[in-house]
């Protein structure tokens, strides 16, 4: 799902000036589970960008008053929002400006016009190696089960758990947010980058796998009928 590690929505800033491709792109995030933000030009999105708490910033290059790679580099050199990931819109004709906006510290850029679903994989890549980032060398342990992002090693009662890619991540996306509910959609979404409208099977299967791999505390991934799953440590 579109949330960030405390189970909240990720919260988006979309910057563009063109009305029916703001009101599109808010419609579009808003559906995927983003708290959306809206600014109409660069100053707007400054004074957004410093005032709200935001994961991402969706920069269109060509705005008034003051312009994206304007936009951009102020972000970065501004310590309250440098860390802040930032995905340029660029039009087809401005290679330059879209080769300086990743000069900037932009994460990435999507050429308009562009698709989107195509946009939506993309804002989801960026939030997750953010997320990652800040996140990565933090030991998750829940009574014996133990994940260690730095190794990618999991251990149950101090015994290594052999699992596959997959079900590593699924299982570290899983204890990254203990007691949220998400549906199959959503961790196909969050584990499985490409396989957006995918398989519902494929993960109820790797579920299964997980459970019967870990043992017992397998039983704290639990079944949210008729949603998903959702991971349940005990108390304590
Ligand atoms: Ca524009």
């Amino acid at each position: 799902m579109s949330s960030t590690s405390n189970g909240a929505p990720a919260r988006v800033l979309v910057v563009e000036d063109e009305p029916d491709l703001r009101n599109l792109l808010d419609r579009s995030l808003e559906q995927a589970g983003y708290k959306v933000f809206l600014a109409e030009d660069g100053i707007e999105a400054l004074e957004k960008a410093t005032n709200e708490t935001l994961d991402l910033v969706l920069l269109d290059l060509m705005l008034p008053h003051v312009d994206g790679i304007e936009v951009c580099r102020r972000l970065k050199r501004d310590e309250r929002t440098a860390r802040l990931p930032v995905i340029m819109l660029t039009a087809r004709q401005e290679p330059v400006d879209r080769i300086v906006g990743l000069e900037l510290g932009a994460d990435d850029y999507i050429t308009k016009p562009f698709n989107l679903r195509e946009l939506l994989l993309r804002v989801g890549a960026v939030l997750r190696r953010s997320r990652g980032e800040r996140g990565r060398s933090k030991v998750l342990g829940f009574a014996g089960l133990r994940l260690d992002p730095a190794a990618r090693i999991v251990t149950v009662d101090g015994a290594d758990v052999h699992l596959t890619v997959r079900e590593y991540d699924l299982l570290y996306f899983l204890l990254s947010h203990p007691n949220h509910v998400f549906s199959r959609s959503d961790l196909l979404r969050q584990v499985w980058d490409y396989d957006f409208e995918g398989y519902d099977r494929t993960v109820d299967a790797h579920v299964a796998r997980l459970r019967r791999k870990l043992g017992p505390p397998g039983e704290w991934i639990e079944t949210a009928w008729g949603v998903g799953y959702k991971f349940h440590p005990p108390e304590g």
